[in-house]
């Protein structure tokens, strides 16, 4: 039981939320403890089937729009207003856990079923959206349904998607059973007044500073390119080296680039990898003709981000004209970073302040559905920590007494945005 100077009784029961997390956990296409539920898998089915019941048990009423996202109201006293968001996603890559995106979900029907306990009344609605499809495993591209929700995704790109087998996303939709225009999912203008999902950090930072609540100030924007390099090949023997144009050494210096270019940006937040880097024909005595490199980049800032991939190409074009390698390099993706909006953020902490609870403000690096809407809607996020910043495997945990405390906090903001 809290009581900030709101003077709103909140107690959030921890052990049904805890008790409806280890249950949908079993909603999976593996075995417990893995938790594995692709987009519009048989399981995944079952996981919104889950999602629509407890929103219904929480009090919530229930919509879906034509690609799947779902939202469940409470109807606010002006009901005209723009509404208070929250809400995550509950698709899990193979082998994943139980509390990525879930948290976000399930914690949020027990926030607003605890504030309906405490005889909260709210003034603007107040809505949860379970976001369709925020892993990339079905298409190749996360956050399908708060980028079409943004409108940061056209919807001709997102009918050009094909899955592995080749369907699109409109055969599985209907599948699914969601029809009507993709247009449709796009938010009218200002339909939020505000957006906060509540997530696990993903990351060791809290748990090392023992710090229970994260708000954050700035979402990464996540880039990616693909980088094919032409060279020649030979014997390993025969070819002398002032004559060779490996392509693999080429590859090796545009990895170099991408490590140097991060360093050096100018923001601490720039992250640069090279996570696939393959060469042929991968013989121990054949000279590489060709190589293929997968760059990720990522930064809070969008400024140093671009200058770092200006160099990286820059460096990239200079060691290919050099080596008499042929490069195409290609963008597979490019997200700008967002801001998380400042009045929201200070509330979330203020809120943490009444309740006794340390918090730190923090830059979110992952994926996640508030990069968008924070496109459309003022947003942030309450991160909670999670054992040593592990998800996307079986073993990720957040201890009870840390998503009780997410949830309690995310009751007391949507409370102070609804008033
Ligand atoms: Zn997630």
């Amino acid at each position: 039981m809290s009581t900030p100077k709101s003077d709103l009784r909140i107690a959030i029961d921890g052990a049904g939320l805890l008790r409806r997390l280890g249950e949908l956990a079993l909603v999976s296409e593996a075995p417990a403890p893995v938790v594995t539920r692709v987009l519009f898998s048989e399981a995944d089915a079952r996981g919104r089937e889950y999602v629509r019941r407890a929103a219904r048990e929480a009090g919530l009423a229930v919509r879906e729009d034509p690609v799947g996202n779902i939202f469940a109201r409470w109807e606010g006293s002006d009901p005209g207003l723009p509404a208070v968001g929250s809400g995550s996603h509950t698709d899990a890559i193979p082998n994943a856990g139980r509390y990525d995106g879930v948290v976000g979900v399930l914690g949020a029907f027990e926030a607003l079923a605890a504030l309906k306990r405490a005889g909260f009344s709210p003034r603007r609605s107040l809505e949860v959206v379970m976001f369709t499809a925020e892993e990339p495993t079905r298409f190749g591209l996360g956050c399908l349904g708060s980028r079409l929700m943004a409108g940061s995704i056209s919807v001709e790109r997102a009918q050009a998607l094909r899955d592995r087998e080749g369907r699109t996303l409109d055969e599985l939709r209907a599948a699914a059973g969601y029809s009507g225009p993709l247009q449709s999912v796009r938010l009218p203008p200002g339909y939020y007044h505000a957006f906060v999902e509540l997530h696990i950090e993903q990351g060791p930072i809290l748990e090392a500073e023992g710090i229970p609540i994260g708000i954050v100030e700035h979402i990464a924007g996540p880039s990616s390119y693909r980088v094919t390099l032409h060279g020649e090949g030979g014997h390993a023997g025969a070819v002398l080296m002032p004559v060779r144009h490996d392509a693999s050494l080429a590859g090796a210096e545009i990895a170099l680039a991408v490590e140097r270019a991060a360093k050096t940006s100018g923001s601490p937040d720039t992250v640069g990898t090279v996570g696939v880097f393959r060469i042929e024909p991968g013989a121990v005595n054949s000279v590489p003709f060709k190589a293929y490199l997968e760059i990720d980049l990522r930064d809070a800032r969008l400024d140093t981000r671009s200058r770092a991939l200006a160099e990286i190409r820059g460096a990239a074009e200079e060691a290919c004209a050099r080596r008499g390698i042929r490069m195409e390099f290609e963008e597979i993706n490019a997200d700008p970073p967002a801001a998380g909006d400042p009045k929201t953020v200070a509330i979330v902490e203020r809120v943490c302040a009444e309740l006794g609870l340390r918090s730190l403000r923090m830059v979110s690096r992952a994926y996640h559905d508030s990069l968008f809407m924070a496109r459309v809607s003022p947003t942030t996020i309450i991160f909670i920590p999670c054992r040593n910043g592990w998800s996307h495997r079986p073993e990720e945990y957040a201890a009870p007494g840390h998503i009780a405390s997410g949830a309690e906090v995310l009751a007391h903001t949507l409370a102070r945005l609804a008033t």
